[in-house]
């Protein structure tokens, strides 16, 4: 290969779109997926002359490379990034790469939880005051490839810890750190430190006037600031105390000033609701503000905001029972904030992948608003053993259209049935969406079934 030679490990849509950013910047590409690439990618691909495998790594390539993007679904500790690591080659991230060919100002926003709520309601209020911005990231189309199709002032990047793994010199203008709970920790050798240090990485070259928006009573986050030396404008948001610059948000009303006037509003009737969404919009607005956004616009921004699907997203209502989507709820602190938000004793459908769940923080929730637990996973023993002494009436099956019609059976007028599993959804599931669009069906076919019972009384 010649001396401007890049390797990509992993042929999604961050591989490709950087495929072909470092394509249309004169480098020499071979991508290499182990795996099948769609058919849309694998046309992108020809179509740009690009060289690429599938099913295979050819190695000798790929360590002739003078540098490697890696998929953030490609751990560290694979063999072939082992040999790279070994031999020195630079493995970054795709959105290290983009970054290297835009002058747009940045706004990255990582958290355990609620990064793509908070992207969307970002780029949102932005787009809501008229900025030319892009969303991507962990979300929508790449940023590389976004970078390569589209002339924006400013992004908003939803960074998660993977993609932080790969980040070096990439230098945001506003980084947002929304809350560290455990997650993903069989990716950090099980050691929750080494999560919170990637997730810190957000901050790595943030210089004093760029802005740094945290959750200040997050134990992790308060934690790791007290022993760094972060100089940069701080703007911390809390639900306990009044902080200024920064956010606060009780009873239902949330406050934010960065260096601007403060905006305050209440939160009863807007889109996003919950504190932890509350704590989202705080980082939002924030974010909005540190980049100028005036304040007589985001009020507009927060009201005609759309969430993304399977985000505590009211389905139906059946017999007067509420369906509730929570399906991308894939870790306990997620599914702390669902239960915390139900006002109506709960019918809670939860399980599949245990990804080393403690769900002892959970306990006071459940037995506060839980009436009954329906177990939905290929092994339940963890969720049941758990729960056990705990809800009076707990049922498992593997079935999705079962575990709905269980949970109506159970749940009275009034009352809640809630997807909030705290695991991730491989054991019965494509992925989190299927789960939560087959959990829409059987609701569906619930409501279907009560309206044709009611045509023939
Ligand atoms: P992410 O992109 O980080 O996975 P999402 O916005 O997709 O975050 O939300 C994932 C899950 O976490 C959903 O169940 C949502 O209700 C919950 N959630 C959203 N924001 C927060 C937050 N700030 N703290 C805790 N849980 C949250």
């Amino acid at each position: 290969m010649s001396a401007k030679t890049i390797a990509i490990l992993g042929g999604g849509e961050s591989g490709v779109g950087a495929a072909l950013l470092a394509q249309a910047n004169g480098y020499e590409v071979f991508l290499s997926d182990e795996g099948g690439l769609k058919d849309h990618y694998r046309a992108n691909l020809s179509r740009a002359g690009i060289d690429f495998e599938e099913g295979q790594h050819t190695e000798a390539r790929i360590l002739a490379a003078t540098e490697v993007i890696k998929s953030p679904g490609i751990p560290d500790n694979a063999p072939l990034v082992q040999k790279l690591l070994l031999e020195k080659t630079p493995v970054i991230s795709e959105i290290e790469f983009a970054a290297r060919y835009t002058t747009a100002k940045l706004i990255g926003i990582t958290g355990s939880n609620g990064k793509t709520t908070t992207s969307l309601l970002t780029y949102h209020l932005l787009k809501t005051a008229g900025f030319n911005v892009g969303l991507a990231g962990n979300i929508g189309d790449s940023f590389a490839r976004s970078v390569l199709d589209s002339q924006f002032d400013y992004y908003v990047l939803e960074i998660s810890s993977f993609q932080l793994d790969g980040m070096y010199d990439t230098r945001l203008d506003v980084a947002v750190l929304l809350n560290i709970t455990p997650d993903h920790l069989d990716r950090y050798g099980y050691d929750f430190q080494n999560y919170v240090n990637s997730k810190f990485r957000i901050t790595q070259n943030l210089r004093p006037n760029d802005s740094f928006i945290y959750f200040q009573e997050n134990p992790a986050i308060a934690a790791e600031l007290a022993g760094r030396n972060l100089t940069v404008r701080r703007l911390p948001f809390s639900v306990e105390h009044i902080v200024k610059p920064g956010g606060y948000g009780q009873d239902q009303r949330i406050t934010v000033q960065a260096d601007t006037l403060p905006f305050t509003t209440e939160t009863t009737g807007l889109p996003l609701s919950g504190q932890h969404n509350a704590m989202n919009m705080m980082a939002s607005l924030l974010a909005a503000q540190s980049v100028g956004v005036p304040n007589e616009t985001l009020l507009a921004g927060l009201q005609t905001f759309i969430n993304a699907p399977h985000r505590l997203e009211p389905v139906a209502t059946v017999n007067g029972v509420q369906f509730i989507n929570d399906s991308k709820a894939t870790n306990v602190d997620s599914v702390f904030y669902a239960l915390d938000s139900m006002t109506a004793p709960t019918v809670w459908i939860a399980g599949g992948v245990d990804k080393g769940n403690d769900y002892g923080v959970l306990d006071a929730l459940v037995q506060r608003h839980v009436k009954a637990l329906i177990c939905l996973g290929t092994d339940n023993t963890k969720l049941t053993a758990h729960f056990g002494g705990m809800v009076s009436t707990i049922l498992k099956t593997d079935n999705m259209d079962e575990a709905v019609r269980l949970a109506a059976s159970l749940a009275g007028p009034g009352e809640v049935v809630l997807l909030s599993p705290a695991c991730a959804s491989f054991d019965l599931f494509r992925n989190y969406e299927d789960r939560g669009n087959r959990f829409k069906q059987a609701v569906n076919t619930l409501l279907i079934q009560e309206e044709r019972s009611k045509i023939q009384d």
